[in-house]
């Protein structure tokens, strides 16, 4: 574990995590970035996987230089129509099975859009094969939680490319959260202004109903509902 958010691992898993960095936790070994050793062994160790899946390719590596890279072809995309509408599916990952939410949303994004992801969220379906737009790729992954940075300046480049602000872009915000660093990626995205952000899938507990009032209020913050009715909102 590097700078990604650690939990309470379970007493039988102990012995395969490692730490590293600013991150820790009692009774995980830590190990130097320039010493792994220990992790090495403990893998070798393990027995490793009795069986492979088929080879399969995956795209990442779209942060803002890459996809402003291409910043003639999407702005040429969203003029003539080929490219109808962006979504930021982003966020934290968990084991509850309501997280699915997110996975089945890019599933039924339609074929005419183009879905930025980042963060542990992604990790549910960033293999989808969701084919392209004009040879830009539909899933375009930009990296993890800490690259929301990367995201807004992509967002803030088309802004001066259609002379709007971030919200006047058709962009959509659909984010999941579990930690505390994604309140505060969720913070400075507030903090920028940017509105409808649908979040999920539940409310962080600061989130009381008098503050909720005052994020729907101010910011349209959304929570999430069902992947169809979202879209059909969204998408009006
Ligand atoms: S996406 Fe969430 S869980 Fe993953 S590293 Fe970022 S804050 Fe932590």
């Amino acid at each position: 574990m590097t700078s990604i958010c650690i939990q309470k691992p379970k007493q039988t898993y102990k012995k395969n995590i490692f730490t590293t960095g600013t991150v820790g936790w009692p009774g995980v070994t830590h190990v130097s970035k320039q010493n792994l050793g220990p992790l090495v062994d403990r893998a070798l160790e393990l027995p490793g996987y009795t069986e492979d899946k088929p080879d399969m390719e995956i795209l990442v590596g779209f942060g803002h230089n890459a996809v402003l890279g291409v910043a003639d072809k999407i702005v040429a995309g969203v003029k003539d129509g080929s490219i109808g509408h962006f979504f930021l599916v982003g966020g934290c990952d968990g084991v509850k099975k309501s997280r699915n939410y997110y996975t089945e949303f890019v599933e039924k994004t339609p074929d005419n859009s183009i879905v930025l992801t980042l963060a542990c969220g992604k990790f549910k379906f960033y293999k989808q094969q969701l084919g392209d737009i004009n040879g830009i790729p539909r899933l375009l992954d930009v990296g993890q939680c800490n690259d929301a940075h990367s995201a807004v300046l992509i967002a803030v480049a088309l802004t001066k490319a259609f002379d709007t602000d971030v919200n006047g872009l058709p962009l959509s915000f659909i984010i999941s959260w579990y930690e505390q660093k994604a309140v505060a990626v969720l913070l400075s995205l507030l903090h920028l202004g940017i509105k409808d952000i649908h979040l999920g899938p539940s409310l962080p507990a600061f989130v009381t109903p008098n503050v909720l009032d005052v994020l729907v209020k101010n910011y349209n913050l959304t929570p999430i509902g069902t992947p169809e009715g979202d879209l059909k909102k969204i998408l009006a």
